[in-house]
């Protein structure tokens, strides 16, 4: 299982880093399942190397605008290559309802029904496991200004494991470490720096070392940051921050860094 990095950055993009997306690939050639939809991921998987066309399913965390605001420009580029399989997107109810809105604005453009692809909306049911593309996916509710749904994955194919964990948008909460439990890589939210708690925590969001402290709390292998304020030059200055409360292994991804999940996770080149 593949996981890459089309964006890692916070609800203001930079140089370095886009919004926060993930692609997931189960294994080569497969289907990709994107985790959200903000910027510009078709342009970004293009810079990746892969083709946007292999995207099977999208879901969508929750309705910030940089979660979800690129999904009626992925869908036009769609139909100007002509796409013809169905593009499923799937969402807790408030998101999905955003999606359904956004489809309809764009009307003119876009339409459901008169479109060249199917594009099919799925509710998901916080707490309740679905198959999603090659995935075994189980949403569960956050802490944030508006509804918002962490996840774990796995293959379906492979039941027993990999396990990445997501924590989306969220303030420390509750049902993070169990969103983290064992989880062979933890993806957590790190939108401000250590000593902005006060902050982080009236946004809704978490500061690196609290995004260490469900992880350790989880006991997750593997803790990789995202929905980062920084840039590039502050990689050391992010992964001390979350050692103060994290022991295990720290990726601090860049913008179209892949990671392969087996016993352990690792960063691999291409995405195959
Ligand atoms: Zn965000
Ligand atoms: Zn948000």
């Amino acid at each position: 299982m593949f996981v890459a990095f089309l964006g890692t950055g916070s609800a203001l993009p930079s140089v370095d880093r886009a919004n926060t997306s993930l692609a997931l690939v189960a294994s080569p050639g497969a289907p990709i399942t994107l985790i959200d939809c903000g910027g510009d991921p078709y342009r970004n998987m293009l810079r990746l190397g892969i083709d946007p066309a292999r995207v099977s399913d999208i879901i969508i965390t929750h309705a910030h605008i940089d979660h979800i605001g690129g999904l009626p420009s992925l869908i036009e580029s769609y139909r100007i290559i002509d796409r013809t399989a169905p593009l499923r997107v799937h969402a807790i109810a408030h998101p999905l309802q955003v999606a359904r809105d956004l489809l309809q604005t764009y009307a003119f453009e876009l339409t459901l029904h008169h479109w060249p692809f199917p594009v099919e909306l799925y509710e998901l049911q916080p707490g309740v496991p679905v198959p999603i593309g090659d995935f075994t996916v189980t949403p569960i509710l956050t802490e944030h200004t508006v509804p918002s749904a962490g996840m774990r994955v796995v293959p379906t194919a492979t039941p027993q494991g990999p396990l990445l964990a997501y924590t989306c948008d969220t303030r420390v909460a509750p049902m993070i470490p169990g969103i983290a439990l064992n989880a062979d890589l933890f993806i957590a939210e790190a939108t401000y720096p250590r000593g902005s708690e006060e902050a982080a925590h009236r946004v809704g969001h978490m500061t690196t070392t609290q995004a260490g402290e469900m992880a350790q709390a989880g006991a997750a292998k593997a803790l990789a940051l995202v929905h980062l304020s920084l840039g590039y030059d502050a990689e050391g200055q992010l992964r001390r921050e979350a050692r103060q409360s994290y022991r295990g292994p720290i990726f601090i991804p860049r913008d179209l860094a892949i990671l392969r999940l087996e016993r352990r996770a690792r960063q691999v080149r291409r995405l195959p």
